[in-house]
């Protein structure tokens, strides 16, 4: 892997490396950085960008729907693409449809599970290699509040971390079912406050491995999911293929409302005008954390390379082509970006770009081998304040028992980072759990 490397001068041997290491792995590898540091964005950082972007694309060539006697997976298609499949294997239609119920209303986990379609269909597919691409859950926490964070281990035995959260409407007494999905195996964007950046990227998931959150998270708490956010491990913006294909499943197969489902970017260049192409009536959160270009640089080294006024001018484009208000994501650290005239710096520069609509305030938790700290209570709400002042919609958001047992990323990296030897990870999981 394209370790961390600082030095323009050694990106030639860093992309050796990678070429190098690629031939060695299967197709759908990226491999991944296991020395990460903080430290200025460079060249090295962008080529690894780079190159998960070409494997967001080469990935959406490789998930079509299976030809006969291809293998492939069967979660995240379409009813369409199910009876075409279906037909193309000799059976009637309405097979299709049959494994379009099994999996997304009941849920099931493999193709000999769907008994309503001849037997010797499910062994024909699964002889083709076909699955329906569902990962095991690998370990579960739950929080006193009833949010669970999941481990999914994928097919290649990298672990994801997807999280439940549920929580009562205040309208009525249904409860509300909200996920938090990855879209990488780690992250290449290195945030400083981030867990899963300092854990090194992987790889990009594939469409099928998105959904399958959604539908384990149903399957965990035995009731539908309301909502969706893209704010688990990884940067939608750079998978976004199979974020959109993911997204339709979500919104058409799983009847998730567009307009319940978020996706979250902390700004990669020219993406959103990519995303504003999509037209979805989602929304779209983006990760600001500083009111200016020198402390963003520090907080989010990928600053450097996307200027925050030209995020927000994009931020504006994005508003005049989709007609969706974006919603800013702004973690507070203490004593980094949470005073009150950086509160009027922040509200000053929205209202500049014509994006003053909604600022989401996030107190940081606390995560390892991060000097950052929690702000007070006092200080969220005069930084709160401070904007509501400006005429800025402001919320903070609550934070939920899994925030302190475990920030997005930690989980992962405990397991990551040990062989999945079973005896080594339980006890670095009971280690996770004491602390
Ligand atoms: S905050 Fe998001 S974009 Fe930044 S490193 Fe973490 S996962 Fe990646």
């Amino acid at each position: 892997m394209a370790s961390k490397i600082h030095r323009a001068s050694e990106i030639h041997r860093a992309s050796r490396n990678f070429q190098t290491i690629s031939a060695n792995l299967s197709a759908t590898e990226v491999p991944r950085a296991t020395d990460v540091s903080d430290g200025r964005w460079d060249d090295a950082d962008d080529f690894q960008v780079k190159q998960a972007q070409k494997d967001a694309e080469r990935l959406m060539k490789k998930t079509k729907a299976p030809e006969k006697g291809s293998p492939g997976n069967l979660v995240s298609l379409s009813r369409k693409e199910l009876e075409v499949l279906a037909v193309k294997y000799e059976q009637p239609a309405y097979r299709g449809k049959q494994i379009f119920d099994a999996v997304y209303k009941h849920g099931k986990r493999s193709i000999v599970d769907i008994v309503q379609v001849p037997k010797a269909w499910r062994e024909d597919l699964e002889s083709s290699g076909v699955t329906l691409g569902r990962s095991e859950v690998h370990h579960i926490v739950t929080a006193d509040d009833g949010t669970v964070k999941m481990l999914l281990k994928l097919a290649d035995n990298r672990v994801v971390e997807t999280v439940g959260i549920p929580s009562k409407r205040t309208s009525d007494s249904k409860q509300r079912l909200t996920v938090c999905v990855s879209s990488q195996v780690g992250c290449p964007m290195r945030c400083t406050f981030c867990a899963t950046g300092k854990g090194g990227f992987a790889r990009n998931l594939e469409p099928h491995e998105i959904v399958d959150q959604v539908l384990t998270i149903q399957e965990h708490f035995g009731q539908r999911v309301s909502h969706v956010v893209f704010m688990g491990m990884g940067e939608p913006m750079l998978n976004i293929p199979s974020v959109m294909a993911a997204h339709r499943s979500m919104n058409e197969d799983l009847g998730i409302g567009a307009r319940s489902i978020t996706i979250s970017s902390v700004g990669v260049p020219n993406s959103l005008q990519k995303l504003a192409r999509h037209d979805l009536q989602s929304t779209l959160a983006i990760s600001l954390h500083a009111p200016n270009q020198q402390l963003r640089e520090q907080i989010i080294p990928s600053a450097k390379v996307y200027p925050l006024e030209a995020l927000l001018e994009d931020c504006h484009q994005y508003f005049l082509a989709t007609k969706r208000r974006i919603s800013f994501e702004y973690t507070l650290l203490k004593g980094v970006n949470d005073s009150v005239e950086q509160a009027l710096a922040l509200a000053k520069l929205l209202y500049k770009f014509n994006v003053a609509g909604h600022v989401n305030l996030i107190p940081y938790n606390t995560v390892d081998e991060s000097d950052f700290q929690r702000p007070t209570r006092a200080g969220v709400e005069a930084f709160k304040n401070a904007l509501m002042k400006q005429k800025i919609e402001t919320s903070v958001r609550e934070t939920r028992g899994m925030d302190a047992a475990a920030a997005c990323g930690q989980l992962r990296n405990t397991f990551q980072k040990t062989p999945m030897a079973e005896e080594v990870i339980i006890e670095t999981f009971k280690k996770t759990l004491v602390a």
